[in-house]
């Protein structure tokens, strides 16, 4: 079997990734070791840029399945509270097992060839790119895509990664709890230290969970039966962990290899979000595949696509070093001087960058801190 593309994993980078190339009429095959819909670990929040960015790729949004949108988020911690209210909505909350599986199939109904319960095997380079072992058979592909999510293996295939240090992984437990309902996002600051819990609400049930940066002492089972007894839940529920990665890896591409979504350590060390990225990778990825038909190097092009992600992946790690731990007094901040976390939100949802976020934020914070000193 020969393609021009071979993409492995179709979560939300895989996808977006043969959709886009299949579309424009390359031959792509997606290799998925699960069976679609398959189970991931995930709050199923979509940011309004991630929503924004998916429509403007192209993708009926409006089509996502079992969608809440949310415009209010509450932020809780430390016998503190404060609200913000974003029009039309901040959050799109998705099934992400419905979410992933509507992203499959439009991968296929444009055109890509996507094998499920396939795993990758091995890779081996060729003359004309890759031959790619799998479950049941060989692929020759010109260039490979990893989409293979925090444990994916074509970077190492391919010599482009070796693991993660702890410290470029958030560690999450979730729950999902079906026939539930809720109005609004909420963020409990103080479920884990370094971290936090959630609360998000789709079309028909709750995802909760909590999430951090690993640490000495962190017990996330622990904090996860106290986030769901605050939260008046009784046992009976099935928790489900993940990692998101963090690291964003210098080298994301190689050898007519490209890594994008977590495969390349993208997501938000504050936030935990890596959907966006995942998307965003994945149409720089098909754009410089693209552009092969002109002559061009297609890794070439994403290395070049993706420095400004890479850059902006550095700044916000170096400053969630410098914030997670000490988050009680930046949320203490953000209580006593709001327009902190009104900015954070207008990065959040695609308003401005991380960088310029920071820019602003820098610059108020010894006021802000000298409040939280005065305030009860
Ligand atoms: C508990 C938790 C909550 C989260 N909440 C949010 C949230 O609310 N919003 C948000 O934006 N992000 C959230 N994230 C992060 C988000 O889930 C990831 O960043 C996102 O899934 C990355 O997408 P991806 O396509 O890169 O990887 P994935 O979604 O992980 O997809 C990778 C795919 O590759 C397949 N695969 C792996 N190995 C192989 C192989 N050898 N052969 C073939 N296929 C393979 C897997 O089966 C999988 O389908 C959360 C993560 C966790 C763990």
């Amino acid at each position: 079997m020969r393609c021009d593309v071979a993409v492995v994993g179709a979560g939300p980078a895989g996808s977006v990734t043969a959709a886009l190339l299949a579309e424009s009429g390359l031959r792509v095959t997606v290799l998925e070791r699960e069976g679609i819909p398959r189970v991931k670990p995930c709050g199923g929040g979509l940011t309004l840029k991630t929503w924004n960015l998916l429509r403007e790729l192209g993708f009926r949004v409006e089509g996502i399945p079992r969608v809440k949108k949310i415009s209010r988020i509450r932020l809780i911690g430390w016998g503190k509270e404060g609200t913000l209210d974003r029009r039309p909505f901040a959050v799109a909350v998705t099934d992400r097992a419905k979410f992933d599986e509507w992203l499959a199939r439009e991968a296929e109904s444009r055109g890509a060839n996507v094998l499920e319960g396939t795993s990758l095997r091995g890779m081996r380079r060729i003359a004309r790119g890759w031959e790619v072992r799998f479950d049941g058979g060989i692929l020759e592909a010109d260039y490979v895509v990893g989409a293979d999510g925090a444990a994916g293996k074509t970077g190492l295939l391919a010599g482009l990664r070796s693991g993660w240090t702890t410290s470029e992984l958030i560690l999450a437990l979730d729950v999902v709890l079906q026939d539930r309902s809720g109005d609004d996002l909420v963020f409990k600051m103080d479920a884990v230290d370094g971290g936090y819990g959630w609360v998000f609400p789709f079309d028909g049930g709750l995802n909760i969970g909590v999430g951090g940066i690993p640490h000495p002492g962190m017990d996330l089972a622990r904090a996860l039966r106290a986030h769901l007894s605050w939260l008046g839940e009784p046992d009976g529920w099935e928790a489900r962990g993940g990692v998101i990665p963090v690291g964003a890896r210098r080298v994301v591409a190689g050898n007519r290899v490209m890594l994008v979504g977590d495969a390349a350590g993208l997501a938000d060390p504050f936030t935990g979000e890596g959907i966006y990225y995942a998307v965003l990778s994945a149409e720089v990825a098909a754009r410089s595949l693209l552009r092969r038909r002109g002559g061009g190097d297609p890794v070439r092009s994403y290395v070049d696509g993706m420095s400004s992600v890479l850059e902006e992946a550095g700044v916000r790690l170096k400053v969630s070093k410098i914030v997670l731990p000490r988050i009680r007094k930046f949320f203490e901040i953000m209580m006593v001087y709001r327009p902190i976390a009104e900015k954070f939100t207008d990065y959040a949802i695609g308003k401005i960058s991380f960088s310029g976020f920071w820019r602003w934020a820098k610059r108020r914070l010894p006021l802000a801190w000298l409040k939280t000193l005065v305030s009860p």
